[in-house]
């Protein structure tokens, strides 16, 4: 009796089995990584072609399955089995290749996991429910374009390879699936920047990503991480922090004040990018968000502050980060563009235009 909890729709045609295989074009000398053997219909067949492979299944049945199967044959001394839950391993097993016919619920998991490796594999075949794999290869613009899709472009190539019925397994599962290659970029190629950096741009710039760069950029939580990192960076790097440069004059200039950190641009969390609920989210126009903004917001701080003295004076670091997030979304000139609309280029000039002014997001 198969579990749906653990996403089991095991492929009862030969032929995708084959195609999946097939499509990562396996060496003699690779080692190959399969989440989730099941019974081991894609398993046998990688052990013919490769020199190894390393199944990781969650369900223990199904590790004595699939053992079973190879039993007593020369492809037995190939295999390793590893029973447990493939995404809380400390680290994915170095592989060649990864194949899986994917249980949904570990979809984007295992992408990010993938491209998180430092020597990621040559390739991964893998199939997925086809939505999830259309926000894969989803474009600037596009209504499925996530922080998933940009991970995956620019770490990787992605290409689309067949699309498989839900007939072809059981049970079979509600929606259609489809099969995508992907072939991280590896050694030169592999962008030398942080992944949990570009990532963590990313998570800020989506989870409202409707909104403009400035506004998400805005928000307390934003602000009150990149402070902390600041700190934390100038003390690693010996950089004395300049407390100077949070003088009313630098600031006003950077588009900050203090009245201006008390700003709250907006505090809700309804376009929440959550990578598996951002599919049909409407797209909104917020006005407020368009006001480029650091003139109007300082000429109403500048306003409250002739009535009121700040009741709770920010620290003069907090100004200068908030200087320093605002400045390099001016400069780069995606300060009122918005994440949808933004292409991979975009997120590593600005990455990179942060790191300049010591900014960072991991
Ligand atoms: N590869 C088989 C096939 O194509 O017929 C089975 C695929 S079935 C869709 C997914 C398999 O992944 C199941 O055997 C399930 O027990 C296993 N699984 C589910 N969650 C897992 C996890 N977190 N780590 C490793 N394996 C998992």
């Amino acid at each position: 009796k198969f579990d749906k909890d653990f996403g089991q729709h095991i492929l009862k045609n030969p032929g995708i089995s084959d195609a999946i295989v097939d499509k990562a074009f396996l060496k003699p000398t690779d080692v190959v990584v399969e989440v989730g053997p099941g019974t081991g219909n894609i398993t046998v067949r990688a052990l013919e072609k490769a020199k190894k492979v390393i199944a990781i299944e969650l369900d223990p049945r199904m590790g004595a399955e699939v053992t079973k199967r190879v039993q007593g044959t020369p492809l037995a001394k190939k295999l390793e089995v590893i029973l447990g839950d493939v995404i809380k391993m400390p680290e994915m097993p170095p592989c060649d290749a990864l194949i899986s016919n994917t249980p949904y619920q570990i979809s984007s998991p295992l992408i990010f996991k993938m491209l998180a490796m430092p020597n990621p594999p040559r390739v991964a075949v893998l199939m997925f429910q086809r939505e999830f794999a259309k926000r894969l290869v989803a474009r600037p613009g596009d209504a499925l374009y996530s922080r998933l899709s940009v991970n995956v472009n620019f770490w990787a190539t992605c290409k689309h390879i067949m699309k498989v019925g839900k007939q072809n397994f059981k049970p079979p599962p509600k929606v259609e699936s489809d099969v995508v290659r992907i072939e991280p970029l590896v050694g030169s190629a592999r962008p030398n920047i942080a992944f949990e950096e570009f990532d963590g741009l990313l998570r800020i710039a989506f989870n409202r990503k409707n909104k403009t760069l400035y506004a998400g950029f805005n928000q307390k939580e934003v602000l009150n991480m990149c402070e902390r990192n600041y700190k934390v960076y100038c003390t690693l790097n010996n950089i004395p922090i300049d407390e100077s440069l949070a003088s009313a004059a630098d600031l006003a200039a950077a588009g900050a004040t203090n009245d201006a950190m008390d700003v709250e641009m907006d505090d809700d969390n309804e376009d929440n990018d959550n990578e598996e609920n951002n599919d049909d989210e409407a797209m909104e126009e917020d006005e407020d968000e368009d006001m480029p903004v650091f003139f109007k917001e300082q000429n109403d701080a500048n306003a409250k502050d002739a009535k009121t003295p700040s009741k709770n004076p920010k620290s003069k670091v907090a100004l200068i980060v908030k200087a320093k997030l605002n400045k390099v979304l001016t400069s780069t000139g995606l300060a009122d563009k918005r994440a949808r609309q933004c292409d991979q280029n975009d997120f590593l000039k600005l990455l990179l235009a942060f790191h300049e002014e010591g900014i960072h997001f991991s």
